[in-house]
């Protein structure tokens, strides 16, 4: 009679193990995901758009945040050539949970200072944009993909939320990953 109870015992162990494997397979599938739509004047945009990426599908792949470019927009000539939040929230883009990032000649805050690149959060969470500009760092995109899942500036050279000069290998704390992963999902239940 034990050794009964000892087999069925392993067998529910077993099952246990299996279906929490199974459910986290498919949640890592469907939640760590951050698909990425590139918004390109040229060909050439997409080379450097790439090489740019690679920074973040790198940093964010160590936490287990898979980035990816889910399509990819040749802007007609002259669209969107001067970039202002005015003209940005009455464009007719989608507005879905994708992360649009757009790659224009140059960007300048209010003030007249020269930007590596912007974050652009209308009050519809579902409407939000990344500027490049041609002089940026490889770690713009990354820091602006923090910005859009909540995360705050810090003084930490090697951290990507540090505003203005960054150490080349800087990265996310485990603590950041875990915020963009829940700007995540908030902002795709309420985008879908
Ligand atoms: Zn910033």
């Amino acid at each position: 009679m034990r050794w009964l109870t000892k087999i069925v015992f392993f067998l529910l162990i077993g099952c246990c193990n299996l279906s929490r494997y199974s459910h986290c397979e498919t949640l890592t599938k469907q939640d760590d995901t951050i698909p990425i739509v590139l918004h390109l004047r040229s060909e050439k945009d997409l080379d450097v758009a790439t090489k740019l990426l690679s920074y973040p599908k790198k940093t964010l792949l160590a936490h287990g945040i898979n980035v990816y470019i889910d399509r990819v927009i040749f802007r007609e000539e002259g669209e969107l050539d001067i970039v202002g939040t005015p003209e940005m929230e009455r464009s007719t883009l989608d507005e879905d949970e994708k992360i649009h990032i757009f790659f224009i000649d140059s960007l300048y805050g209010d003030d007249g200072e020269q930007l590596y690149g912007l974050h652009v959060n209308f009050s519809n969470r579902c409407k939000s944009y990344i500027l490049i500009p041609d002089e940026t760092t490889l770690s713009t995109i990354a820091h602006e993909i923090g910005h859009e899942f909540g995360l705050i500036h810090t003084e930490d050279r090697s951290n990507i939320m540090r505003s203005g000069e960054r150490a080349s290998d800087a990265t996310f704390t485990k603590e950041q990953a875990n915020i963009i992963r829940e700007g995540m999902l908030s902002k795709r239940k309420s985008c879908y």
